[in-house]
C-alpha cells in the first residue's frame, strides 16, 4: 500500500498529457520544480527522504488526473510559502497571479494537525469543524482547484503516515476518513477516495486491517482462479455475439469490505463479493448488449441493477452496475459495464472532463455551484450550532449526499439533498416560508408533504399568513423533513417560545395523542415513563413542546409498557366490535374485504370472497373480475370457476395471498371538510402504509360541510396506527383522525 518510490522531475514531465500541452507547459513545471528544489534544499520529511519528494509526488498525482500545467506547477510549489522563505510576492513575480493564488489557497487551509495542541482524540470534533469550515470558505472565495491540490497533498501524506507518532497518525487518519475521503468522493476521484479510506482504516483500526488483509490474502489463489474462470466464460459468450470487450477482475478495497461487514453484521466469511468484474466496450449500446449476455450466463441478484448510463451520477459517473450469482450458486459478484470514455471519468473523476474543452464550461459551473452550496451550508449550520457532533453530522448529510435540483415557480433552481421534501424546500427558500408552510403543489398538483422531490420538479409552497411549524414535522417516522437545516430551524422556533408555552403545548400534545389513540392514561402516567431523563413532569412536557421528545418516542414507550403489563398483545382487538348499523351511515360501494390479497405484480387490491366456495388463506385461489364490483376470490377448484365459458375465462386473474401478518381491526373516525377525492386521498395514505382498509362508511355532510368517515383498519400495532392517523391528519381538509370506540 505504501508507495514510496522516489520520483524525478522527468517522471512528472512524462505524466503530462502530450497532446494537451506544449513545450511552455513542460518548461513551467520544470521551473516550478527548480524553485521548489532550491527552497526546500536541506529539508527532510519525517521519513528521512529529501523534502522535495513530497511536492514531486503531489505534482505527479495532479498530472495523473490530467490537470493543466499551472495546477501541476502549483502542486510542486504548494509548501514553499509555509515551509520556506519564499514570499507570495516572489511567487507572483516568477509564476504569475494564478499560481500565487493557488499556492496561497492551499497554505490557508490548515490541517487539523496544525490546529491541535492536545493529544485527546475526543477533542477532534471542534478542530475538524474548524478545518472543514476554513477549507470550504477558502475554496469558495478563491479557486476550486485548490481543493484538488489539497487532496493530492493529503494522499501523499497518508501514504507516508507510518513515520509519525501513533497519536498524530490517528488524528490525521480520522480527519482523512471524515472529511477528505468524502470530499474526494464528491469530486468524483474514486481512486483517491478508495486509497484515502484504506490508508485511514489501516491507522485507525490496525488490528482489523491486518486481519482482513490476511484473510483476503489467504483467499487470493482461490479468488484469482474464480475470477479467471468468470472472465473466460464471459469472453466466450461475448465472442459469440461479436462484441469486442476488455474484461478485468476488480478487487474490492479493504475499507469497503469492512463497511459491508459492519453494515450487514456479518463475518468476513460471508462477504462473498470481495471481487468483481469490469467490462469495457466501445459504445453505450454495447453496454446494454453485454448486460443481456451477462444475465443469460448468470442469474442476476434481484434489486442490484443500477443504470447510471441513463441516469448519470451528479459528479458525471456513468456505468451499468449489476450483481450476479455464480454458476455453482455459491458466490455473488458485481459487474460494472461501461465505455472507455466513461471509464476514464470513473477513474480520474471530473478532472478527466477538463481534457475535453467543450465540456469545460459545464463542469466548471457545476463544480462552482457545488462549492458555493457547501459554503452556504457550512455558514448556515455554524451560525447557531450548539452541539458540534450534530453540526458535523449536518454538514456531512447536507453537503456530501447526492442532490436533486428543483425549481421555484419563477424558475429559479434550488438544490437539495436526495429525499428532500417540499418542507425542506420551503425552509431552504426562507425560514419564514418554512414556518408558515401549509401545503405544497408540485408541478401544479397538490402533493403530500412527505413527497420526495425529484430533479426537475417545480415546487410551489402554499403558506398561511401567520402561525408556526407543526411538531409532526420533526417526527422522523412521518418523513416530513429530511434536511438538518429544516429540522434545526423548526426546533429553534419551538425553543424560542417561552417555557410556560412549551409546557402547555407539550401537555396539549400528549393529551391529543392519548385521545387520538384512545388510551386510558393520565398525563402524569406518561410523564412517569420518562422520569429517567426528565425528573420533573414539567421538564418532560417542555421537551415535548420543543419537539425534543417526539410523538413516536412517546408511543413506543407506551407500547413497551402495555406489552410488559400483559402478555396479550395490546387490547385493541376487544375494543372493536363490528357495528353493522349506523343510523346515519351510508355503506360505501367498496366491497367487503377479507384479508389482503396481492394480485401478482400489481400490489394490493380490495377484494371479496366468493360465497360459493369461501376460500381460506393459503388455499389455491383465482380471481374473477366482476362487472363493477371489483374482484371476487374463488377456490381454484370451485365448481363455478370450472364451469365458466371460454369468453368468461378471459376475466380470470392470477392471485397470490399477500404476506399474512397478525393484525387487529381498529375502528377509526375521520372528520374533514368535504371535498372531491377526499376518500381517495385517505385510502392512498392507508395503502402506502401497507395497511388494509377493511371497511369504510361515510356519514352525511353537516351544514358546515363537515363529513365524518368511519373506517376499520387492520393494523399490526399502535405505532403503525399512530403513523397512519398522523399522515391522515396531514391531508388537506382533514380536521381530525382518531381511533374511535363505539360508546
Ligand atoms: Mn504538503
Amino acid at each position: 500500500m505504501t508507495k514510496d518510490k522516489w520520483l524525478t522531475i522527468e517522471d512528472v514531465l512524462n505524466r503530462l498529457p502530450s497532446g494537451a500541452v506544449g513545450t511552455d507547459a513542460r518548461a513551467l513545471v520544470r521551473r516550478a520544480y527548480e524553485v521548489a528544489q532550491q527552497a526546500h534544499a536541506g529539508q527532510q520529511r519525517d521519513s528521512g527522504e529529501p523534502y522535495i519528494q513530497h511536492p514531486l509526488h503531489v505534482a505527479d498525482l495532479l498530472a495523473e488526473i490530467n490537470f493543466e500545467s499551472e495546477v501541476v506547477a502549483a502542486g510542486m510549489l504548494h509548501d514553499v510559502l509555509e515551509e520556506t522563505k519564499v514570499t507570495p510576492m516572489q511567487l507572483e513575480e516568477q509564476f504569475g497571479k494564478e499560481i500565487r493564488i493557488l499556492v496561497e489557497g492551499v497554505t490557508k487551509i490548515e490541517d487539523v494537525e496544525e490546529l491541535t495542541t492536545q493529544d485527546d482524540i475526543r477533542d477532534l470534533d471542534l478542530q475538524e469543524l474548524e478545518s472543514l469550515r476554513k477549507m470550504f470558505l477558502a475554496m469558495a472565495e478563491d479557486d476550486i482547484r485548490i481543493i484538488f491540490i489539497k487532496l493530492a497533498d493529503r494522499l501523499h501524506n497518508m501514504r507516508t503516515l507510518g513515520f509519525l507518532s501513533k497519536e498524530r497518525q490517528k488524528r490525521i487518519a480520522h480527519e482523512t476518513l471524515e472529511i477528505f475521503a468524502p470530499l474526494a468522493n464528491r469530486l468524483g476521484i474514486w481512486a483517491w477516495k478508495a486509497e484515502l479510506q484504506d490508508l485511514a482504516f489501516r491507522y485507525l483500526n490496525p488490528a482489523m486491517y491486518e486481519e482482513l488483509a490476511g484473510l483476503l490474502d489467504a483467499r487470493k489463489t482461490e479468488r484469482a482462479a474464480r475470477v479467471e474462470k468468470h472472465i473466460e466464460m464471459l469472453r466466450q459468450a461475448l465472442a459469440k455475439e461479436n462484441i469486442a470487450a476488455s474484461i478485468k477482475g476488480r478487487p474490492k478495497h479493504l475499507y469497503s469490505i469492512y463497511r459491508k461487514m459492519q453494515r450487514k453484521q456479518i463475518p468476513f466469511a460471508r462477504v462473498y463479493d470481495t471481487e468483481g468484474l469490469r467490462v469495457i466496450v466501445a459504445s453505450a449500446h454495447e453496454c446494454y448488449q453485454v448486460l443481456g449476455v451477462l444475465h443469460r450466463l448468470w442469474t442476476p441478484v434481484h434489486g442490484e441493477f443500477d443504470d447510471y448510463i441513463a441516469n448519470p451520477k451528479l459528479n458525471g459517473y456513468q456505468s451499468l452496475h449489476t450483481a450476479v450469482i455464480s454458476e455453482d450458486g455459491l458466490t455473488t459478484f458485481e459487474v460494472q459495464i461501461r465505455t472507455r470514455e466513461m471509464d476514464k471519468v470513473a477513474e480520474l473523476g471530473v478532472a478527466a472532463h477538463w481534457l475535453y474543452k467543450e465540456q469545460n464550461a459545464v463542469v466548471t459551473d457545476q463544480m462552482r455551484d457545488y462549492i458555493a452550496r457547501m459554503r452556504q451550508s457550512v455558514r448556515d449550520l455554524t451560525q447557531d450550532a450548539q452541539d458540534t457532533r450534530a453540526l458535523i453530522e449536518g454538514i456531512r448529510s447536507d453537503v456530501f449526499e447526492e442532490r436533486v435540483y428543483v425549481f421555484t415557480p419563477r424558475g429559479k433552481i434550488v438544490d437539495l439533498p436526495e429525499g428532500a421534501t417540499p418542507l425542506d424546500f420551503a425552509y431552504h427558500v426562507h425560514t419564514e416560508i418554512g414556518h408558515r408552510c401549509r401545503g405544497a403543489r408540485v408541478n401544479g398538483k397538490w402533493t403530500p408533504m412527505d413527497y420526495a422531490l425529484k430533479t426537475g420538479d417545480q415546487v410551489e409552497i402554499i403558506s398561511g399568513r401567520k402561525g408556526g411549524p407543526s411538531r409532526d414535522w420533526l417526527n422522523a417516522e412521518l418523513g416530513f423533513t429530511k434536511t438538518n437545516r429544516a429540522r434545526q430551524k423548526i426546533r429553534q422556533w419551538f425553543r424560542h417560545q417561552s417555557r410556560d408555552e412549551n409546557i402547555a403545548r407539550g401537555r396539549g400534545l400528549v393529551e391529543q395523542e392519548l385521545k387520538r389513540l384512545d388510551l386510558r392514561m393520565t398525563l402524569d402516567d406518561v410523564a412517569e415513563l420518562f422520569t429517567k431523563h426528565y425528573q420533573r413532569a414539567d421538564d418532560f412536557f417542555a421537551a415535548v413542546g420543543t419537539g425534543d421528545v417526539t410523538s413516536d418516542r412517546i408511543v413506543n414507550r407506551i407500547e413497551d409498557l402495555i406489552q410488559k403489563r400483559s402478555e396479550q398483545a395490546l387490547t385493541i382487538a376487544d375494543l372493536e366490535e363490528e357495528s353493522e348499523d349506523e343510523a346515519d351511515a351510508i355503506e360505501s360501494p367498496l366491497p367487503e374485504a377479507v384479508g389482503r390479497v396481492d394480485v401478482q405484480g400489481a400490489g394490493a387490491l380490495l377484494t371479496r370472497m366468493a360465497k360459493c366456495c369461501s376460500p381460506l388463506p393459503g388455499e389455491e385461489v383465482i380471481g374473477y373480475v366482476t362487472r363493477g364490483h371489483g374482484v371476487t376470490i374463488h377456490r381454484r377448484d370451485c365448481a363455478n370457476i370450472l364451469r365458466l365459458e371460454r369468453e368468461e375465462r378471459e376475466r380470470l386473474i392470477e392471485l397470490d395471498w399477500g404476506v399474512q401478518q397478525d393484525t387487529f381491526p381498529v375502528r377509526v373516525r375521520v372528520t374533514a371538510y368535504d371535498r372531491a377525492k377526499l376518500l381517495h386521498d385517505l385510502s392512498t395514505v392507508i395503502a402506502n402504509e401497507n395497511v388494509n382498509l377493511a371497511k369504510v362508511s361515510m356519514g352525511k355532510r353537516d351544514r358546515y360541510n363537515i363529513i365524518t368517515i368511519h373506517m376499520t383498519l387492520d393494523v399490526p400495532n399502535l405505532s403503525k396506527l399512530n403513523r397512519v392517523l398522523g399522515k391522515m391528519e396531514q391531508i388537506r381538509n382533514v380536521i381530525e383522525a382518531r381511533r374511535f370506540v363505539k360508546p
